[in-house]
């Protein structure tokens, strides 16, 4: 089976005046249909630069400087790293769509929901040429409705002529979903989707996502901080510190068998549900480091317990311990790591 999405190499850096930046470098990644992908770390380690990447979104003084993005679907193969604006243009109106943690950076506050969500079905139809047409306005009508229903949007008959302040933050995540699903995206990017939402939206949200990945066989990408999501929607996990994939599995896998100390750092943080509330969290000790001035040797070596003279030199290469399991550790597979909740399900 081909990936829907192949990243090789990815380097995307920020030239400032002071300092290069390497917001994301070396990143390798695939998508394949119908499967999550879930990229998980903690803020600033180049997640959402990689997803930006992905959509060639990235601002000045961004820049992808190196590497390869590939997108293979029944229509043919297209490198994303090479097509012009006007052909990334159709990409990002019919292959890959992008949802954001806040609605509002998506959704218009001076329209309906329902404009918006037409925009994006006639600019669809419109991308797809001779092979769907021009749209009737009662058909496209039709669509946007289904697809508020579809994201279960009560009264979308009515609901869809309200704007984007009528509805509640869960409610408005859903029409953001809608939105992005209007031009039938073989591959969904979703970075933070469910941060600002509590618990039980939260878990409806992903609850959506997983129900319509089976019914069209979409590949997400979610990008997250929380292990907790991972669990829920993903099949595989990308780990990312610093810049760089430094650990990559199934999601089980990475669960009962996580192989680098900063993976391991991040379960053992996680909250879990039906833990002592007084009981203190388990934290990483020290602070993610600035792009600014990236630590020599492993990137992660000021905040390893396991940290030895070599880590401080030498930068440890992506290596493949087992089929389909990735570590970024001179000692991967040599470590033992006590007290590591293995339990996915209980956060
Ligand atoms: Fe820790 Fe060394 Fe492995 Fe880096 S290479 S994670 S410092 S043991
Ligand atoms: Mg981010």
């Amino acid at each position: 089976l081909d990936p829907l999405l192949r990243v090789e190499n990815l380097r995307t850096y920020f030239f400032t005046e002071e300092a290069t930046l390497r917001a994301v470098d070396d990143v390798s990644l695939e998508i394949y249909p119908g499967r999550t992908l879930g990229l998980v770390g903690e803020s600033g380690c180049g997640k959402s630069v990689t997803a930006l990447s992905i959509m060639r979104l990235v601002a000045p003084p961004g820049q992808i400087v190196g590497g390869k993005i590939t997108y293979h679907d029944e229509d043919g193969v297209r490198v994303l790293t090479q097509l012009s604006e006007p052909e990334m243009r159709k990409v990002r109106g019919g292959k890959i769509a992008m949802i954001f943690q806040e609605p509002m950076t998506s959704l218009n506050p001076v329209f309906t929901v329902g404009s918006q969500i037409l925009e994006a079905i006639r600019l669809h139809h419109r991308e797809e040429g001779n092979r769907g047409g021009r749209i009737s306005a009662e058909r496209a009508k039709q669509l946007m409705i289904d697809s508020l229903k579809q994201v279960g949007i009560p009264d979308a008959e009515k609901r869809w002529r309200d704007y984007p302040h009528q509805f509640s933050g869960g409610m408005r995540q859903r029409v953001m979903i809608a939105m992005a699903l209007a031009c039938r995206p073989k591959l969904l990017i979703a970075d933070e989707p469910t941060t600002a939402l509590d618990v039980t939206i939260q878990a409806q949200i992903l609850e959506l996502l997983r129900e319509i990945q089976q019914k069209q066989r979409m590949a997400i990408l979610i990008i997250t901080h929380d292990l907790g999501v991972v669990a829920e929607l993903a099949h595989e996990v990308a780990v990312m510190y610093a810049s760089k994939i430094v650990e990559r599995a199934p999601v089980e896998t990475l669960f009962t068998q996580p192989l680098h100390p900063y993976t391991v750092g991040l379960l053992r943080s996680r909250p879990r549900l039906g833990e002592d509330k007084g009981k203190k969290l388990a934290t990483i000790k020290g602070n993610v480091p600035n792009p600014k001035d990236f630590p020599p040797g492993c990137k992660f070596h000021p905040r390893c317990d396991y940290c030895q003279e070599i880590c401080r030199q030498q930068e440890p290469e992506l290596r493949v311990l087992a089929p389909g399991h990735w570590v970024r550790c001179h000692f991967a597979g040599e470590l033992s790591f006590d007290d590591v909740p293995t339990n996915r399900n209980n956060g």
